[in-house]
Formats: C-alpha cells, sequence, structure tokens
C-alpha cells in the first residue's frame, strides 16, 4: 500500500512531562551511592530528585497519562484509502482536517490494493504499479497466473477503471465534483493533517499495532511509529496493549483465527504475553525477554510497513 507520513513535529517532549508532574508533586527515588555523605544528588540523604527521563518512564509504566497530553504530533497522512480513514477517524481524541472531494477534483485518482491483491502480486513478483499500470490501461493479466488469481487481479482493475471512468464522464456532463464523488471507491487515496497527543497516540498503537487490526491500519500504526521514534525515541516504551499493560485484553480471540499470527501467544517463546483470562488462570508473564521482544518488533515494524 502506498501510505505516507510527512511533516512530522512534535510539541513539548520528556522535560515538559518532567515539569509538569513536579509541579503536581514527585517524589525523590533511591540515590545509587548508598547514602555517602560527598554525593553531589542526595548529599547523603539516600534519597535524590528523579532525572528528567525517570520521571517520564514512570508516568508510562505506571499510567499517570494526564501528563502525557502536553506532548503533541501533529502531522500529514497520505495515500490512505477513504474506506480506511473511517477507521482512524474512530479514534476520536485527535484532530484532523481531511482532503474535501466537494472542493478538490479527484479525476485520474490513485487508489490502493486490498491484502488480497497484495499477496496474489507478491507471490507471483509482479509489481506493484506495474499492476496499476495494466489495470488502468485495461490490459490483459499475465497469462501464466492461475485462473482464479487472474480472475480477482481483472476483477478488482475493471472496478477501478470503471470507477475513475464515470467520475470523469460525470464531471463531463456537468454533473460537478459534489456529485462525481459518489462514484469513487473505498479504495480511493485521501489525506489527513493530524494531531494528536501522547496519551491518545499510545491508545492508538496499542489498538492498531495488533495483528487483530486491518492491514492498512497497521501499515499506518507501523510507519507512523517509526516516524514518531525517529524524532521521540522514548516511544519504544509502548507497543501493542498486551506488552502496555503486560497482559493482552484479546482473551480467547487471540486463539480464534484472527489472532493467528500474533507472536506473543505461545506459552513456551521468550515474548509470551499472557492474556487477562490467563493471568486469572494463574498462567503468568514468568520469562519475558526484553531483547527477544525488540527482535520481534522490528521484525513487526518492517512487515507491515511493507519493507520486508
Ligand atoms: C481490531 C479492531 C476491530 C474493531 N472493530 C470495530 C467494529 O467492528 N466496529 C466499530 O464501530 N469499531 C470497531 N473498532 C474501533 C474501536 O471500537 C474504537 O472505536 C477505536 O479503536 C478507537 O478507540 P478508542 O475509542 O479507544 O479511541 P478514542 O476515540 O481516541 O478514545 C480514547 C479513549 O477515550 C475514552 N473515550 C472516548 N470517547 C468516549 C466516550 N464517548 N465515552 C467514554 N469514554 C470515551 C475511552 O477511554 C477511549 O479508549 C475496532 C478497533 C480495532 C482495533
Ligand atoms: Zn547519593
Amino acid at each position: 500500500m502506498d501510505i505516507k507520513i510527512e511533516n512530522l513535529r512534535v510539541f513539548n517532549g520528556v522535560s515538559f512531562v518532567a515539569h509538569s508532574a513536579r509541579v503536581s508533586g514527585v517524589g525523590r527515588v533511591p540515590c545509587e551511592c548508598g547514602s555517602r555523605e560527598d554525593c553531589e544528588r542526595c548529599a547523603g540523604s539516600g534519597m535524590r530528585e528523579p532525572t528528567d527521563e525517570e520521571i517520564f518512564s514512570m508516568i508510562v509504566e505506571n499510567d499517570y497519562s494526564s501528563a502525557l497530553e502536553h506532548v503533541v504530533f501533529s502531522f500529514e497522512i497520505r495515500g490512505l484509502s477513504k474506506g480506511n480513514a473511517l477507521e482512524l477517524l474512530e479514534h476520536r481524541i485527535a484532530s484532523h482536517t481531511g482532503r474535501s472531494t466537494r472542493y478538490q477534483s479527484e479525476e485520474g485518482f490513485d487508489f490502493n490494493l486490498p491484502p488480497r491483491v497484495e499477496e496474489i502480486l507478491r507471490k507471483r513478483g509482479i509489481d506493484e504499479q506495474e499492476y496499476k499500470a495494466l489495470a488502468l490501461s485495461d490490459a490483459p493479466m499475465p497469462e501464466q497466473l492461475p485462473k482464479q488469481e487472474r480472475k480477482i487481479l481483472e476483477e478488482y482493475a475493471r472496478a477501478m477503471r470503471t470507477s475513475r471512468e464515470a467520475y470523469s464522464a460525470l464531471l463531463e456532463l456537468g454533473a460537478g465534483k459534489e456529485s462525481a464523488r459518489y462514484a469513487t471507491p473505498f479504495a480511493m487515496h485521501t489525506a489527513y493533517t493530524y494531531t494528536i497527543n501522547l496519551r491518545s497516540l499510545i491508545n492508538f498503537f496499542g489498538l492498531r499495532l495488533c495483528v487483530r487490526a486491518s492491514p492498512e491500519m497497521r501499515e499506518l500504526a507501523a510507519k507512523l511509529y517509526m516516524a514518531v521514534r525517529e524524532k521521540f525515541p522514548q516511544i519504544s516504551l509502548v507497543w501493542c496493549r498486551g506488552y502496555n499493560y503486560a497482559a493482552c485484553p484479546e482473551n480467547e480471540v487471540r486463539d480464534s483465527p484472527q489472532g493467528r499470527e500474533c507472536p506473543f501467544k505461545d506459552r513456551n517463546s521468550r515474548v509470551f504475553i499472557p492474556t487477562r483470562k490467563q493471568i486469572r488462570e494463574g498462567i503468568a508473564l514468568e520469562k519475558f525477554d526484553q531483547q527477544a521482544f525488540e527482535k520481534v518488533r522490528e521484525k513487526l515494524l518492517r512487515r507491515w510497513a511493507g519493507k520486508s
């Protein structure tokens, strides 16, 4: 798919969150010196002021999250399908400005490919742009494809071509953009300017960096996660809800076909995260290995962002 995150900005950061926590009141922490009288950090009391980073991590880990609302991210999202944009907008604690189909012409619109079409192209080594070019020119799909796969590629191509043609025809007939847009598909690209605070972003990542999220939302979440991490490495403290809570709330769904690809559900692995239900049954998170988790995370990010 074609999702892009551009012009990412971060307003406020770790030090501002720490500042807000200090205004509220933050306790001292044990000093590493062992109460040495010449210690500059605790003057021998054994207790010192926490650093900004320590306060920030404590707030994330203990979920004192209103202080995280001071950190705000703004960016542009391009190449998201109109249909999946609705899923993004379900995240209500955010601000968004969308591309208008009433005022902008969508003639020659670009579009995303559905998961099954992408899968076929990947399996058969066909480039996505090459497929789109064939689709739009009504050229035949490669002969050597199995019949059902070929038919899927053809039907989808036909739908995109027809929709584009109908849009242009309606404009030509003077129906206007406001009416012509009714002929556009779920898959058509749209764009958003988006602003979200860190508390809400953690909630977004928790829900969408999960095998249960739709492929396009996972792609968006993975690309956003990587872009945010470049500017704000502390985002590494969070991942899916299971990781964030050390307990996955998906319970039995994780064992259903929808949870098939979850890498955290195997009780014998070093990245096993129990579900809430399992915890109540006495199954604990015992041998979680952070380094192993980080390897799994990088693999998922690359896969979901379409880089491997
Ligand atoms: C795998 C998956 C499948 C989904 N399937 C569906 C589906 O089939 N149909 C569907 O409609 N949606 C579906 N959703 C969307 C989901 O129900 C949420 O609307 C979406 O994930 C946004 O989450 P949120 O409400 O936590 O976020 P936000 O809207 O950003 O809200 C953040 C938090 O604020 C609080 N909050 C916000 N609004 C209210 C409110 N009105 N009352 C009380 N507290 C509030 C809640 O604590 C919430 O967690 C799905 C989501 C996922 C991840
Ligand atoms: Zn000390």
